[in-house]
Formats: structure tokens, sequence, C-alpha cells
């Protein structure tokens, strides 16, 4: 089994090289990711400049791309003679819930892992305090072993969100769904040295209390499990719009 292991927090984050570490009893390793961070840049591919490749030591390659040009290149490109069995994504320092996981380099890469018929795993580590991976590549390990039994349907993930807890007080994996979030304040204006206006998107999360979503399981101390698909299609409105007129 081959395991490529990815993230948007770039190859020397601490959460890359805690996943990678626990993926080796899964399998053999190969960590490929972007030689700088890459948080928040969504499913974006590099299409004009070219991508350059560095080894930093066996088996851990930084690339000067996105994270989704890292799954492409690792399973398309000439670098390696095996294409993954499974793709594991992160561990993301923050969480990726509710409606910021189109956002996450993190859930993108592993969308990009569905698309090429991958089973692939987001992981995050749901604060964004200095705290220790081995609870959430724990988490993600498990969650592997259980997708490796159960399997997948086509272009569907599995977004993992572990709380900063010690393993022993995580209550448990839950099912859940997105939660829905809103920005407070979300463009922050300031001035230049030069007297010139600057914009910062920024802003304070408030969560909606869901029932069953994936912020409500993190808050209650249960490791977040939510299948996605990539299939954004709304087939309710579909058979709804069939009386538009257009
Ligand atoms: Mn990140």
């Amino acid at each position: 089994m081959r395991i490529l292991v990815t993230n948007d927090d770039g190859v020397m984050a601490p959460g890359i090289r805690a996943l990678a570490k626990a993926c080796e009893e899964l399998g053999d390793v190969i960590v490929m990711a972007p030689d700088t961070e890459q948080s928040a840049s969504g499913h974006a591919l590099t299409l004009k400049q070219p991508l350059r490749v560095q080894e930093l030591e066996p088996n851990v390659y930084g690339v000067s791309g996105t994270p989704t040009d890292c799954v492409l290149l690792a399973v398309h490109g000439p670098l390696f003679n095996r294409v993954p069995d499974l793709i594991m994504s992160g561990i993301n320092a923050g969480p990726n819930m509710g409606d910021d996981v189109t956002y996450s380099g993190t859930v993108s890469a592993a969308f990009e892992g569905t698309l090429l018929s991958i089973p692939s795993i987001a992981v995050s580590l749901a604060t964004f305090d200095v705290y220790p991976y081995d609870t959430a590549a724990a988490c993600a390990v498990r969650v592997a072993k259980a997708l490796l039994r159960g399997g997948l349907p086509p272009k569907t993930l599995l977004n993992l969100n572990v709380p900063a807890l010690p393993m022993g007080e995580i209550k448990g994996f839950r099912l859940t769904r997105l939660g829905h979030r809103v920005f407070r304040d979300t463009i922050v204006t300031k001035t230049d040295p030069r007297g010139r206006p600057y914009y910062w998107v920024a802003g304070t999360p408030e969560w909606d209390a869901m029932e069953k979503s994936d912020m409500s399981a993190v808050q209650e101390g249960f490791a977040s499990v939510t299948p996605l698909n990539m299939d954004m299609t709304d087939y309710k409105l579909l058979v709804d719009m069939e009386n538009w007129d257009f």
C-alpha cells in the first residue's frame, strides 16, 4: 500500500510530519506538499508557470505550487512508478468545517484525489493555537483503516476535524454534516504609510447551532467525520426548476 501525504500549510509544517509518521503503519509514505504555505488556496491549479520539485529528504518533496498541483503531480507525474492507494491531506493547523471547506487547500487536495479515483481523507486539527498533532494523527489512521475496510463511492472524500484534546479525552467519532458559519466584520480597512487605504480579509467566525454539524461535534469533544461529495448539483432544485420559465 502506498500513501501520498500532502497539505496546504507547506511541506515543513509540523502537522504534515505528524500525519506522515502516523501513516507509516499503513504502508509506504510519500510526502509531496507545497514548498510555501497555501492555506485558503482552495482547488487552485498552477497553469501559467512551471512547477519545480525539490527532494528535501528521502520520500519528502516540496513543490512550488498548490495542494492540487501536488496531488496531480504525484499521481500523473513521472516521479513515482506507482499511483497512491490512499491520499491523506493535512494535518491542517486549524479547522476546516462548514462553509469554509471550499476555501480549504487541505480539503481540495483530497477532492483532487477523489477526482482521480483515489480514496482521500482531509484531516484538520480544530484549533489555531499551538497544540500537539498526535491525537489528530491517531484519529486519521483510525479513519483511514475504516475507509479501507468500507470503501467510498466515486467523487466522495472524508473530512475529519479533530478537537484539540488528548486522545483519552476524545469522546469518539461522530458522523456529521457541514455546519454554517457567518463572518462578522469581514473586511478591515486601514491606511498605509503613504496615506492610501488597504483592505484585509478578516473577521470573527460565528457558527450557527446546528444539530449533527461538524462544528457542534468538535465543540462537544468528538472527532467529526463528514462525507463530502464533489457533485454540488442541487438535485431537488433541479426537479423544482422544471416549471421555471426561461
Ligand atoms: Mn492550512
